[in-house]
């Protein structure tokens, strides 16, 4: 490694195209996408279909638009959505969900997961005088801010299963899904199979440069389709886009595991130091989530340092840091990341 090459575990997501996933983004067959006429899309959303049993699936430019077309989809303003504690969709996109679907979300269960029972006690009924109507649950498997955390898929079926009864839609922010399949050993299909949408991302740990899908029955796509358009996501030769998601399914799904290796190795290591609260039961996938104690150097400062001495990793909160591992960081760089982080928290050098 280039001495000055930082060791970047802020996020899956900044992973760079390698130069075999740009042959194939060179080699793509393309068309116009709003004609239906883009080959390489419409063989990547056939494929993620296939892969999550679903009739059919659309491609969006991002996982936030999917989120966002998902909710305008199955709500209508004024409408209540059950969400768990922090999840992506209350924390990391600007509000979109007031702003764009004009729904309001209440967030329920801790850590990342909840219960059958949570859901059934936070649902508003329709036809209340005073209620906004709960018309949409939303799972997130895996759970970004709780540290990639697997939702429990016996609990998802359960969950469901109640919605459909009370005629609640079900959506799975499934960004990191293919983490749970390579967590779980479950299959794509049987974990997406409780929800009539669900939202996977090309761009985390497969890294491909952008690409999410929704996937669900004919009609339900057909609906998000016109909201794609109406969020201005709508794109033309795509094509390019879609080759790479299609390299990364090729390629990068089975070695997940290497990242969530990696991410035990460094929270092993983490574990260690005094000043630094890891709960090793929640480190399950690739994301990190680590408390910083009283002693220790606050996140703005830890992540400062760190990044002065090539280690990049995110402030999460005053006190809590995050640090995710993904295909462009060796076994080798984990363990060194981990021994500065180690050091700086616990002040031996700095
Ligand atoms: C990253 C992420 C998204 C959004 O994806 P972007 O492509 O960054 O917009 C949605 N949900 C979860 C759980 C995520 O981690």
């Amino acid at each position: 490694m280039n001495a000055t090459t930082p060791i970047d575990l802020r996020s899956d997501t900044v992973t760079r195209p390698s130069p075999a996933m740009r042959s194939a983004i060179a080699a793509a067959a393309v068309g116009d996408d709003q004609y239906g006429d883009d080959p390489t899309v419409n063989a990547l959303q056939e494929r993620v279909a296939a892969l999550l049993g679903k009739e059919a699936a659309l491609w969006l430019p991002s996982g936030t638009m999917a989120n966002q077309v998902a909710l305008r989809t199955l709500t209508r303003p004024g409408d209540d959505v059950i969400v768990s504690r922090e999840a992506h969709a209350v924390w990391h996109e600007t509000g979109g969900s007031a702003a764009n679907a004009g729904v309001q979300l209440t967030e329920i269960g801790a850590r990342g997961v909840f219960t059958a029972e949570e859901f059934l006690a936070a649902i508003k009924p329709r036809d209340h005088p005073m209620y906004p109507p709960t018309t949409l649950v939303e799972v997130e498997n895996t759970h970004n801010r709780a540290g990639g955390v697997v939702f429990p898929q016996d609990e998802a079926v359960r969950i469901c299963a109640a919605a459909r009864k009370l005629s609640i839609a079900s959506y799975l922010d499934g960004a990191r899904l293919w983490n749970v399949a390579a967590a779980t050993g479950r299959s794509l299909s049987e974990l997406a199979a409780p929800f009539d949408l669900v939202g996977v991302s090309l761009s985390k740990g497969l890294g491909a440069p952008g690409g999410s899908l929704l996937a669900g029955s004919r009609d339900v796509v057909a609906r998000a389709l016109r909201h794609r358009r109406m969020m201005g996501g709508a794109m033309r030769q795509v094509g390019i886009f879609a080759a790479a998601g299609i390299f990364a399914l090729d390629n990068n799904m089975t070695r997940l595991v290497e990242d969530h290796a990696n991410a035990h190795l460094i929270a092993d290591r983490l574990a260690k130091c005094r000043r630094i609260a890891i709960d090793l039961a929640t480190v399950q996938t690739n994301i990190l989530v680590v408390g910083l104690a009283p002693d220790a150097p606050d996140a703005m400062a830890l992540v400062a340092t760190a990044r002065a001495r090539g280690v990049l990793i995110n402030a999460f909160g005053p006190r809590t840091v995050r640090a995710v591992t993904h295909l462009d960081v060796s076994r080798d760089q984990c363990m060194k990341a981990a021994d500065v982080l180690v050091e700086i928290a616990s002040g031996s050098t700095t």
